[in-house]
């Protein structure tokens, strides 16, 4: 999932002081998860700026809708009545989102509610860590299901270097090191014969941005203006 966290009230505040009808825009997907910014946290945000609002004695009203993706068109697409009668849009889905947002609604402003963190993982209720770069050559199949270019503070896919103590790395002893993880996982598993291979470089233009993907079965389909 995508974790992101809600930016400071006076940061969204301070973002649409000027405009007086505000759609807040949650998504239901993974900032609902992660609390950032769901159905919830959306009429929350609402409510606390139309507060604001009153306090000061200014016109102005905030409103709360959300879908299940704002990364969908068709989703994003059920927002039309509410950005109709907004000037402005605060979304609160992943940077993904925000930007799907503010493409298919290209004549209103919107802004981010959430400041988007990292691809992770649940690890208990409250916590979510990093576990994928989105690197577009995933090397899990080879490395225990152990992400090197994540957990490895140096994104070494040839490890461990030389300095994990206790098994844990050397930029931070509270930090387990991911490749003295991903030798425990593959021997667990009888597969340690794997990492007598020494992997080449990254493909690093492979990282090149924006990433684009197309399925072939769908490319006379679809034209993405
Ligand atoms: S190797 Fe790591 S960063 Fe790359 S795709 Fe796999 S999990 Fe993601
Ligand atoms: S100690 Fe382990 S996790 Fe830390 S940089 Fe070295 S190999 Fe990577």
């Amino acid at each position: 999932m995508i974790v992101a966290k809600q930016k400071s009230f006076s940061e969204v505040q301070e973002m649409v002081r000027g405009f007086s009808r505000v759609l807040v825009a949650g998504c239901g997907t993974c900032v609902a998860v992660c609390l950032a910014g769901g159905a919830k946290e959306a009429e929350i945000l609402a409510t606390e700026l139309s507060l604001a609002a009153t306090a000061q004695k200014r016109d102005f009203s905030a409103r709360a809708a959300t879908v299940e993706r704002q990364c969908d068109r068709e989703f994003l697409q059920l927002f039309a009545d509410q950005v109709e009668q907004a000037d402005a849009v605060i979304s609160l889905a992943c940077g993904a989102g925000i930007q799907f947002m503010a493409q298919v609604y290209p004549d209103t402003p919107v802004f981010p509610g959430v400041d988007t963190s990292f691809i992770g993982v649940a690890e208990g209720v409250g916590v979510w860590t990093e576990r994928c770069k989105s690197c577009n050559q995933c090397y899990l199949g080879i490395t225990g299901g152990i992400c090197p270019v994540t957990m490895c503070a140096k994104s070494l896919l040839n490890g461990p270097c030389g300095g994990p103590k206790n098994g844990k790395c050397e930029t931070d002893p509270d930090r387990d090191c991911a490749w003295v993880q991903i030798i425990d996982r593959l021997g667990r598993q009888s597969r340690l014969d794997i990492l007598t291979r020494v992997l080449p470089p990254r493909k690093n233009d492979l990282d090149t941005q924006p990433w684009k993907i197309v399925r072939q079965d769908y490319q006379k389909r679809f034209s993405f203006d």
